[in-house]
């Protein structure tokens, strides 16, 4: 028996390299660094690299044996914008930087995963190692697609996966339809005509047509959509006027805000009832709104029989019942668009208890280690039961 025998995924070796890692974060579309270490552990492992679809993104292809099917684990590999304020040793060395959403993590275990199976070899298929650049908003999924991902790597089917404090490290939840919402920005600009602060009456007034509109704007989930669809409308955003001229009122006041949604037709509907209710709110006031809906990531739904490959998998990993009740998130994943161009399948794996009260995007948020023996279990348990 060698050393391997019993470390299978070269678990110390790994959690050193998350722990770089987390120490040197790269925002959406700079993962140079990152990129370079994900293409030289896949290279080391003799796995085939592909690099820059998506400017950053890096693919390692491993076939073995004649089966015919193909398909992709995708690891998001970026940080976010903010500070890091928890005193780890391995805590970010970059200013404002910080991997706060645990994709340090995801890059590690589907390293760990790769190199294990380019080893054991033991399926007969295709696997696509997908490691995608930007999934914080900067559009790395959209990108890596633009570029021929599908054309290049044709696939019938696509994984993904995500950290989630409150379960297990050796727990993991698997659920057939929607896992995450559509979020989408929207921006609303009340066009009056501007006065004096004492003269209202000589003008048209957008500061309270736009109050009126943000006390309203929530009556659109309230009374408009489906009580049994969820769906967020938040205005988070508001500019007009200044602080220096408080006996003007402005000619124009500019509301922004998001959007979330589970379904196409949910989509749709809150895009169009925001719009209407500026314009109805606008058309009260004697002054005209300008309304746009910027769509940016489509819900993620989960696919039947994708999911149901998925919580296979889940159970050989984790060996014990796999959360299949897990209620969906309001934030959004561009693992959407993978899942919208061939089946697809989003899982959670624990991250273990939330510590200090941290969630994802806190400033002391951190990867649980001890997660990737499981995570590194589950992408190897895919690929060897999809690819029999
Ligand atoms: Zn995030
Ligand atoms: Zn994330």
């Amino acid at each position: 028996m060698t050393a391997r025998d019993n470390d299978p995924f070269e678990i110390d070796t790994m959690i050193a390299l998350r722990r770089d890692l987390h120490a040197h974060p790269e925002l959406g579309f700079e993962e140079v660094r990152t990129s370079d270490i994900v293409a030289a552990q896949l290279a080391q492992a003799g796995i085939e690299v592909h690099r820059g679809l998506g400017k950053t993104g890096v693919v390692g292809t491993l076939r073995v044996g004649d089966g015919g099917r193909a398909i992709a684990l995708r690891a998001d590999m970026d940080a976010l914008a903010m500070p890091e304020l928890s005193e780890l040793p391995y805590k970010s060395v970059v200013a404002n930087t910080m991997h706060a959403c645990g994709h340090d993590g995801h890059t590690v275990m589907l390293l760990a995963a790769a190199r294990h199976l380019a080893r054991t070899r033991k399926f007969s298929g295709t696997v696509h190692f997908v490691f995608q650049p930007a999934e914080e908003g900067r559009g790395g999924a959209r990108a890596m697609i633009a570029d021929g991902l599908f054309e290049r790597f044709p696939v019938d089917a696509a994984y993904g996966l995500h950290n989630m404090p409150g379960l297990a490290v050796d727990e993991m939840a698997v659920v057939a339809g929607p896992q995450l919402a559509s979020s989408d920005s929207w921006e609303v600009t009340f066009h009056g005509v501007g006065t004096h602060g004492a003269k209202p009456h000589l003008g048209r007034d957008a500061m309270t047509a736009a109050a009126h509109f943000l006390s309203m704007i929530h009556t659109v989930v309230a009374r408009r959509v489906d009580p049994l669809q969820p769906a967020v409308v938040s205005a988070c955003a508001i500019a007009g006027g200044d602080f220096r001229a408080l006996n003007v009122i402005p000619d124009d006041v500019r509301i922004g805000g998001t959007a979330r949604a589970y379904t196409p037709a949910v989509r749709d509907q809150l895009e169009s009832e925001i719009g209407q209710l500026a314009q109805g709110v606008a058309a009260t006031f004697g002054i005209t709104a300008e309304y746009s809906f910027l769509r940016r990531i489509p819900p993620v739904v989960n696919d039947v029989d994708t999911t149901r490959r998925a919580l296979a998998a889940a159970q050989v990993a984790t060996g014990r019942p796999v959360v299949t009740d897990f209620p969906p998130s309001t934030a959004g994943d561009d693992f959407a668009f993978f899942g919208a161009a061939v089946p697809g399948c989003y899982v959670w794996l624990g991250n273990g208890p939330a510590v200090d009260g941290a969630l994802h995007h806190n400033s002391r948020y951190d990867f649980n280690d001890e997660a990737i023996l499981t995570g590194a279990r589950f992408w190897t348990a895919l690929v060897e039961q999809e690819l029999r």
